[in-house]
């Protein structure tokens, strides 16, 4: 070898022997800063009206500076009140689309006086943690932050990119979601931190962990019957508001929209069904194998907590209806909400309500803002398979399993903009448990340590 080259190579290798390797952490370790950063998340009251949500952007975009995030690959985008935030942690081939995940930085409103505790101090107390947001969703937006942080320290370099794509307003408006699905719809697929995770049973063992792969349509219909008025002395049965529109809400109290399916919901009954035991578990299995089984479709549309796992469901909520106590009413109102199947149309709901009350004299009109429509995303064997090996990690062998929710995520905006979203919350809690957007909200706080885990190993997988 001439000595030219000898001498490089040489040099290559004092250089390689020099450089410090790359620093890898422990959950353990990262802790107490991610405490820090929670607890700072807690405080910072992100819910409607008080303009929190940037100050908190600003905050997470400084600490993600400080873990070696360029000022380039942070965007902080103003939308109304409130503000979303970008992340981009840049992959290795910049052909691939990148893998967002989501998540949202405001929080429901909560009255301190309500409270037994301050709602905006996080408080950890016989194993939990209580504070406006420790489940809904501060902590995995805190543990998410860390988890970028943490690899960028460690020199990990995706293949994919990875995009931090936060909401600011998912609780209210949803306009930053809006915004960021208009920027960031050409992805491979979207995690979202805030939909989906695991069941505890009574004892506190994990009975299964769901994957939200689809969610129901929302949507508000206003109902609205008017009549001539008049002194109540002198009544008109058939020409008074208010029974006119009793009766509509009859009708539609008695109707129920057809039976459907898609393979998310069936293989999500099919594991519901062999966790629960009696007629409803029964109903469940038999309805996965034939969903054209009616006796099985009657069972669980009989349980309140089922029945829109299996059909479109409209129910009145609210009512309002004439001016004064010895008046004829000139109005009534009611509001009709409806959880829609994925892919049926709101169009389609609509007139579906005008056949059932069968009376032109009532009004149907679908109130603001527009319902977004989100299909269901086809389920993906490497997104499945990569939650399923992350789970396994902390509970080996639980069920990992798609499912439907109710709606509405700030997925539902970017299945609509054509990115197949998957709710991924690592979190593990009991049936109503941590009170979300309740009082006292609270997380066990063991949940914090098994998301920092999870988010890691999560992340690594499915841009590898
Ligand atoms: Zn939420």
């Amino acid at each position: 070898m001439p000595f030219v080259r000898l001498l490089i190579v040489a040099c290559i290798l004092l250089i390689a022997a020099w450089m410090p390797p790359a620093r890898s952490e422990t959950t353990r370790q990262a802790m107490p800063e991610t405490m820090d950063m929670l607890r700072h998340a807690i405080a910072t009251q992100t819910v409607e009206g008080k303009n929190q949500v940037p100050v908190f952007a600003q905050y997470l975009a400084g600490k993600l500076e400080s873990a070696g995030f360029s000022k380039s690959d942070i965007e902080i985008i103003p939308v109304e009140h409130t503000a979303a935030l970008v992340v981009h942690y840049r992959g290795s081939d910049s052909k691939l689309k990148p893998i967002l995940i989501s998540g949202h930085m405001d929080v429901v409103a909560a009255n301190p006086k309500d409270w037994q505790r301050d709602p905006f101090k996080l408080i950890e107390e016989n194993g939990y943690l209580y504070g406006r947001g420790v489940a809904d969703m501060k902590t995995n937006i805190i543990t998410l932050v860390e988890t970028f942080m943490r690899l960028k320290r460690e020199g990990f370099v995706p293949k994919r990119e990875m995009i931090l794509v936060f909401s600011g307003d998912e609780e209210t408006d949803m306009a930053s979601t809006r915004e960021l699905a208009k920027r960031y719809h050409d992805a491979e697929f979207l995690l979202n931190a805030d939909a989906g995770g695991g069941t505890l049973d009574a004892e506190g063992k994990p009975v299964l962990f769901e994957i939200q792969a689809a969610e129901k349509s929302y949507a508000d219909f206003l109902l609205t019957v008017t009549s001539p008025g008049g002194h109540s002395s002198e009544p008109n049965p058939s020409h008074n508001a208010i029974y006119k529109l009793a009766k509509a809400l009859d009708a539609v109290a008695a109707h129920q929209f057809p039976v459907q399916h898609n393979e998310i919901t069936l293989a999500s009954l099919k594991a519901l069904g062999t966790h629960e035991s009696g007629a409803l578990a029964e109903a469940m299995r038999t309805f996965a194998a034939h969903p054209d089984d009616a006796r099985a479709a009657a069972v669980i549309s009989a349980d309140p907590a089922y029945v829109g796992q299996i059909r479109t469901t409209c129910v009145a909520t609210m009512l309002d209806g004439g001016h004064a106590l010895n008046a004829l009413p000139q109005r009534a109102d009611a509001n009709i909400n409806c959880r829609i199947f994925p892919g049926v149309s709101v169009a389609s709901v609509k007139a579906t309500l005008a056949k059932v009350i069968d009376n032109p004299a009532v009004s149907i009109t679908v109130r603001p803002p527009p319902p977004v429509e989100s299909p269901a995303s086809p389920l993906r064997p490497d997104v499945m398979k990569a939650v399923s090996a992350t789970i396994h990690e902390r509970f080996p062998g639980v069920d990992v399993v798609p499912g439907m929710s109710s709606g509405a995520t700030d997925s539902m905006h970017f299945r609509n903009a054509g990115v197949p979203c998957f709710g991924v919350s690592p979190n593990f809690a009991k049936a109503n448990d941590t009170f979300a957007h309740g009082l006292n909200e609270k997380l066990p706080a063991k949940e914090v340590p098994a998301a920092l885990d999870y988010w890691h190993s999560l992340l690594t997988r499915v841009t590898r």
